[in-house]
């Protein structure tokens, strides 16, 4: 990835009221926090979806609910390649995880701001969109998967990165 393709990540600083970006980070760090609660032996990510400053749904990386964890099936010696395939098989992103609750609760998630640890991949990305999400709040880049990235431009989704806050 060139910097020339994260031409549209926009930084919330520039966009964003004081006050505003305050909500950001705090939404943020609920975010990393939910994130500590995965399963999954490679990668703790948490995603939030949030309505007018209001929280309405929560997700994690894993499986679905009622199967087998992550670390149930591999140890921390694990092979990545071996985890990668079962992955793909049985565990769902944080994201998707965050929007089907939503789906499940009945709760709508149109117009709304999702908070996410990683940005999203391809597969999240086109969910994100179909579910009619508005902006999305990310703290670090996955720079295993950035194809789904233009699709949200496209689409007129706003993507920021949030910076780490180092002076108030
Ligand atoms: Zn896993
Ligand atoms: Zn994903």
């Amino acid at each position: 990835m060139t910097e020339i393709d994260l031409f549209f990540v926009k930084n919330p600083k520039n966009y964003c009221t004081k006050s505003e970006m305050k909500w950001h980070r705090i939404f943020l760090e609920i975010t990393e926090t939910i994130a500590n609660g995965s399963h999954c032996v490679s990668k703790k990510v948490g995603a939030l979806i949030v309505k007018n400053k209001r929280i309405i749904s929560t997700g994690i990386n894993g499986t679905p609910s009622g199967l087998k964890n992550c670390d149930e099936i591999f140890g921390d010696n694990y092979n990545a390649e071996e985890h990668h395939a079962w992955s793909l098989e049985n565990e769902i992103h944080a994201e998707i995880n965050c929007l089907l609750v939503a789906a499940r609760e009945g709760i709508s998630v149109k117009d709304s701001d999702i908070y996410i640890t990683y940005s999203p991949c391809l597969d999240c990305c086109k969910s994100i969109i179909a579910a009619g999400i508005k902006n999305i709040y990310f703290k670090l880049i996955y720079e295993k998967d950035t194809r789904g990235l233009p699709l949200l431009n496209d689409s007129g989704i706003n993507l920021y990165k949030v910076e780490e806050d180092n002076n108030a």
